[in-house]
């Protein structure tokens, strides 16, 4: 039987963003942001030099990882056929930023593999993980939605929700 084709965003989902965000704050300015301060703001928006930190060398390459997405990861590329599907136009650095990030910390995901895109309404796939509602709603398969500040007091859009890694193993594996 041919493998189910699952396609992973990073942003939010792979990769920490959020933690991201913040450490880059607290340098710039001081100030310490948690996460229930942000909730419901798109996640750019939602920090005051977020706009500038995306445009900054390094921002997307020292993001650091999810909790367990690593080990997950790598058990459902065995499971599935895997693809990470990533916009990664609108900011020009993070194109080679985030390919480097995968060779560091997916080294495993094949380049054939990697999706780097601007606009995700193009892709198809039997199943998607992601945490915008503008990838998710427009995609015909299977959809799980990752919880992260910017939609977790939003209704689901009829998507399932997962808030970690360990829930998406529960469900995928
Ligand atoms: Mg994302």
């Amino acid at each position: 039987m041919d493998k189910k084709r699952l396609l992973v965003d990073m942003d939010g989902v792979m990769a920490d963003v959020y933690a991201q965000f913040m450490a880059w704050e607290f340098r710039a300015t001081g100030i310490q942001y948690r996460r229930e301060d942000v909730i419901g703001v798109d996640e750019v928006q939602a920090f005051p030099n977020g706009k500038k930190h995306v445009y900054q060398k390094y921002f997307f390459e020292s993001m650091p990882v999810m909790e367990n997405a690593v080990e997950i990861m790598r058990q459902l590329t065995h499971a599935y056929e895997l693809f990470i599907v990533t916009a990664a136009m609108e900011f020009p650095n993070s194109l080679p930023e985030k390919y480097r990030w995968l060779d560091t910390h997916f080294p495993f995901i094949h380049w054939k593999r990697r999706v780097f895109c601007g606009d995700k309404s193009v892709i198809q796939g039997d199943i998607l993980i992601d945490d915008h509602f503008k990838n998710l709603d427009t995609f015909s398969g299977k959809t799980y939605l990752f919880t992260q500040p910017h939609n977790a007091n939003s209704t689901d859009h009829g998507h399932e929700r997962v808030a970690n890694w360990l829930e998406i193993a529960e469900k995928l594996l």
